[in-house]
């Protein structure tokens, strides 16, 4: 399913900046509303904000003012705004954006069912409502999916992608491939309350909002407090009233009822919203006005104690996200750093990244006391006990909620390195930002391949990367830029036959692909012997988006392992496809949740390590020959060569013995 051109339907706060940001990424959107004047007003927000883009472009000397101005003309002359259906029996990708009321948005997607093309699929920008309801009032529930930007849309990089219970596989990605395709940032997720983001940062506000009245704690010095302990980008009141106190008590009240205590709704906040004073859209007023509260409290706050109730309570909730199969230990901290804007660069760390570095028998510890001095919302959960009890300490111990790299003593390549556990080889891509591939990548890469084939007795390496949040993003465009003809032939020659030995060579070779596996990164995966994925992983081939060829295999592997219909696609398509996706298809070998796939890759790796090394070698080498004659030859000299040897006399022997054999490789 591609997206030629879309519709927003409800022109208010969000609908108008989410057509902004689609005319932006240049596809048609068609913006109504019921009367003119609200879609207006949606197609003023989107000339502001787009000219707030562009004077900045200009001010920055990227583009001159003559090119800013028509660039502006061009982006607004996609929005057609409407107050009626005309334009939308074209479309292919819908996000209704009215208000948040379930009878609203039934009669929204009735009507859009009966309208828009078959294959269209029904996003709903919903922050609370269930997607199976709407997808019930059309004939295409397996084409309904949550489609939930964040607040300021043009701003803001998340979209949680929502799974209602018939949504298909295929619709999941195709939003998440445009929520790509308009810039943004997508996590998918299932129908749960609140989804992600909203649902662990109103656990863990609600914290202070409850300390907050119970101890009659002055905002201010709260909102200063916090902000300087590092826990959130703002002020949990001074945000509140940016965002709207009535849209916050929704979802508090929400959340409230759907999963009791844990939560807290804010009885000053519920009166501020009875009063009409909502904030920054109500003219100001709120919890602050002209910069004073305006709800009693004085008492001071031991801003570091909350600070530390507020990240242990997102905590709980991560885990219990996690424990729920609602999303992945990679999508809820992506969630927390593209939706809630906390960003590791200014010290702000996401709830499981902050988790694993402060070591997560010392967070369990916390807990627990938590839990004795305030009650069962803070009950550690039981990933967490179950992570500690695994030894699984976080970033100090090499492996928390993500895996991290503890790299063998002596001097190691700078991009790749190398750590060695018993007759394992770890190679840990370190290249961040998205471990593109450069050709000192490539050099390292070979460096550390070249090291484990010489090592003594090490059988199986498996490929893993540093970064959780990406596998390998593919080639570094950057430095390609700088080959010429001849240093672009070696650079390709030299990966291609490093990339061979990868399946040809005696060592096992296992890739474990935590995130985006694209481009030249699915095809190293690919030159792998196996491949074991992440839930949250996605792999492509979008060589073909840039206008050029995949150079690592991605037209001779793809086919070899899906068959040559399904690769052509990809390779011609250039859309990724999910970690279940490529499982279908025969891509992975296994799909395992994203916290569990450093144990289940070094787990193969292990069993791999642990074969009769002439016969692992042998087989791996005859296996898939192109032609078959050849094959049954080639197997038939392996099997008399392998059953000559010390091993398959010490294999048959131990089987017929009931023991366990011993190898050694002779
Ligand atoms: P809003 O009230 O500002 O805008 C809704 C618009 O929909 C109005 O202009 C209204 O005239 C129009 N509308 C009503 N019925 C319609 C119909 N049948 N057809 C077409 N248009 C119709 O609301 P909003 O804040 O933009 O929220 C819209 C949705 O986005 C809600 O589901 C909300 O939960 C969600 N959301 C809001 C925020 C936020 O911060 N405001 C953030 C994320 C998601």
């Amino acid at each position: 399913m591609f997206v030629f051109k879309a519709a927003v339907i409800g022109a208010g706060t969000m609908g108008g900046e989410i057509a902004q940001v689609i005319a932006n990424a240049d596809i048609p959107v068609v913006l109504k509303d019921l009367e003119q004047k609200f879609v207006d007003q949606g197609l003023d927000r989107a000339r502001e904000v787009t000219k707030g883009q562009l004077d900045g472009m200009v001010a920055k000397e990227k583009l001159t003012q003559e090119q800013a101005d028509a660039r502006l003309e061009e982006v607004l002359g996609r929005i057609d705004g409407t107050t009626d259906y005309s334009g939308i029996g074209d479309v292919d990708f819908v996000i209704e954006a009215a208000p948040e009321r379930i009878e609203i948005k039934q009669q929204v997607f009735d009507e859009l069912d009966q309208r828009t093309p078959g294959h269209a699929i029904l996003a709903s920008n919903t922050s609370s409502l269930s997607i199976s309801e709407m997808g019930a009032a059309t004939l295409r529930p397996d084409k309904v999916v949550g489609f939930h930007f964040f607040y300021p849309a043009s701003v803001m990089p998340l979209v949680e992608v929502i799974a209602g219970e018939l949504t298909s596989e295929e619709t999941i990605s195709a939003a998440t491939n445009f929520a790509r395709a308009i810039r943004k940032q997508p996590i998918t997720c299932a129908e749960a309350p609140g989804f992600v983001v909203n649902r662990i940062l109103n656990s863990a506000v609600g914290e202070v909002w409850r300390a907050q009245e119970e101890g009659g704690l002055s905002i201010k010095a709260i909102d200063e407090g916090v902000t300087a302990q590092n826990v959130a980008p703002m002020g949990p009141f001074m945000l509140a009233d940016m965002l709207g106190l009535d849209t916050i008590l929704h979802v508090a009240q929400h959340l409230r009822q759907a999963y009791g205590d844990r939560f807290y709704e804010h009885e000053g906040m519920r009166k501020l919203v009875e009063d009409g004073k909502l904030g920054a859209k109500s003219g100001g007023e709120g919890f602050y006005k002209n910069g004073e509260p305006q709800i009693g409290g004085d008492a001071e706050p031991d801003a570091e104690r909350l600070a530390e109730l507020f990240s242990l309570k997102a905590l709980v909730e991560c885990c219990l996200i996690i424990e729920e199969g609602v999303a992945s230990a990679k999508d809820i901290d992506l969630g927390m750093m593209a939706g809630a804007g906390l960003d590791p660069r200014r010290g702000l760390l996401p709830p499981l990244m902050k988790a694993d570095l402060t070591g997560l028998d010392v967070v369990l510890e916390k807990l627990e006391q938590a839990e004795a001095e305030h009650g069962e919302r803070f009950a550690p959960p039981r990933l967490l006990r179950r992570l500690v009890a695994q030894g699984r300490l976080g970033h100090r111990d090499g492996q928390g909620f993500f895996a991290y790299p503890r790299p063998d003593n002596g001097e190691q390549p700078e991009t790749v390195q190398l750590e060695t556990r018993e007759n394992m080889a770890i190679a840990w891509l370190m290249h961040p930002p998205m471990n593109s591939l450069s050709p000192s990548v490539i050099d390292d890469l070979s460096t550390v391949w070249e090291r484990v084939k010489a090592a003594e007795g090490v059988q199986a390496m498996v490929i893993c990367s540093s970064i959780p949040f990406v596998f390998c993003a593919g080639a570094d465009i950057k430095s390609f830029t700088k080959l010429d003809e001849q240093s672009g032939d070696e650079f390709v020659t030299k990966a291609q036959a490093m990339l061979n030995e990868f399946g040809e060579g005696d060592v096992v070779t296992i890739a474990a692909v935590n995130g985006l596996a694209f481009g030249g990164g699915c095809e190293v995966s690919m030159a792998c012997d196996m491949r074991i994925a992440a839930e949250s992983a996605a792999f492509g081939q979008p060589e073909i988006n840039l206008g050029i060829v995949p150079g690592f295999g991605g037209t001779q592997r793809l086919p070899r392992l899906i068959g040559p219909e399904k690769a052509l696609e990809m390779n011609l398509v250039g859309d990724e496809i999910s970690a279940s996706e490529a499982f279908e298809h025969g891509l992975v070998n296994r799909v395992v949740p994203d916290h569990e796939l450093f144990d289940s890759a070094l787990g193969w790796g292990r069993k791999l390590a642990g074969q009769a090394p002439l016969a692992l070698a042998a087989i791996k080498r005859i296996s898939n020959a192109p032609h078959l004659d050849k094959g049954l030859q080639d197997e038939k000299d392996a099997f008399a060569e392998v059953f000559q040897t010390d091993d398959a006399r010490e294999g048959i022997g131990a089987f017929l013995g009931k023991r366990k054999a011993r190898w050694t490789g002779k």
